[in-house]
């Protein structure tokens, strides 16, 4: 197989893997991959001909220009309406090799009520403590992304974050490969998972800092990428039942 269809199919697999966590409903959502040194994206796409999230293989992966237009792929499969979000990341962001957008529930509830996710556990996920301390942004409007001036505004609102809570709408996270950028918004709907059942048991109380320090501090170095691989792994292997 060669490198691009490679990476056409981790796309693919990272859609499947998102569907099957139900990180987002019916066919919306889709995951990008920057194809190496070209202005060109492999992105999941939509049209007539589209398949659900959790349904995607290598064929609903099309590739797209940096201003957003089809380059190849089948009839009935279209550029996504928010291929903006994903190419103003790109353009802005050169470490970027992966975004993915979807519309978990849980997280969005939390954008609905303006309620920060808050830093309520520490040994039990450090990577998704790191998230809540560090790692997010917030977009406040909740229209569709759909021109090159809302992907411009969009980007700009991310920021260099690795996810930005869209209100009333849904994620974005971006990374430097596909199984980082899938699981950090597995993550993030994690984090939010725990929050919301936290504010329904009795009232949620953040981590001290100074235990924050010690495991934020944990997270990063040389074992990240192998803690990574072995989560995403699992993951991949949950499609197998
Ligand atoms: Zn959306």
């Amino acid at each position: 197989m060669s490198d691009h269809s490679q990476l056409r199919e981790l796309v693919a697999q990272s859609c499947r893997v998102l569907g099957k966590l139900n990180l987002t409903k019916e066919p919306s959502g889709h995951v990008s991959a920057r194809v190496p040194g070209q202005d060109r994206i492999f992105i999941k796409a939509r049209g007539p001909g589209e398949s659900g999230l959790r349904f995607v293989t290598a064929r609903d992966i099309i590739t797209v220009d940096f201003a957003g237009k089809k380059v190849q792929g089948e009839d009935g499969l279209e550029s996504p309406q928010e291929v903006f979000i994903h190419t103003w990341l790109y353009r802005t962001r050169p470490a970027v090799h992966c975004v993915v957008h979807v519309h978990p529930l849980t997280v969005v509830l939390f954008t609905i009520c303006n309620k920060p996710l808050q830093p309520l556990f520490g040994a039990y996920d450090p990577s998704g403590l790191r998230l809540a301390v560090s790692g997010l942004s917030t977009y406040r409007r909740s229209i569709t992304v759909s021109n090159e001036k809302l992907g411009e505004e969009f980007a700009a609102a991310m920021g260099d974050k690795s996810a930005c809570l869209m209100r009333g709408h849904g994620i974005t996270t971006a990374g430097e490969n596909v199984e980082e950028a899938s699981l950090t918004a597995i993550k993030l709907n994690d984090l939010a998972e725990i929050n919301y059942r936290a504010h329904l048991l009795g009232t949620p109380e953040a981590i001290p800092q100074e235990d924050i320090d010690i495991m934020v501090g944990k997270t990063r170095g040389g074992t990240k990428a192998v803690y990574s691989a072995s989560s995403w792994r699992y993951y991949c292997k949950l499609l197998d039942e």
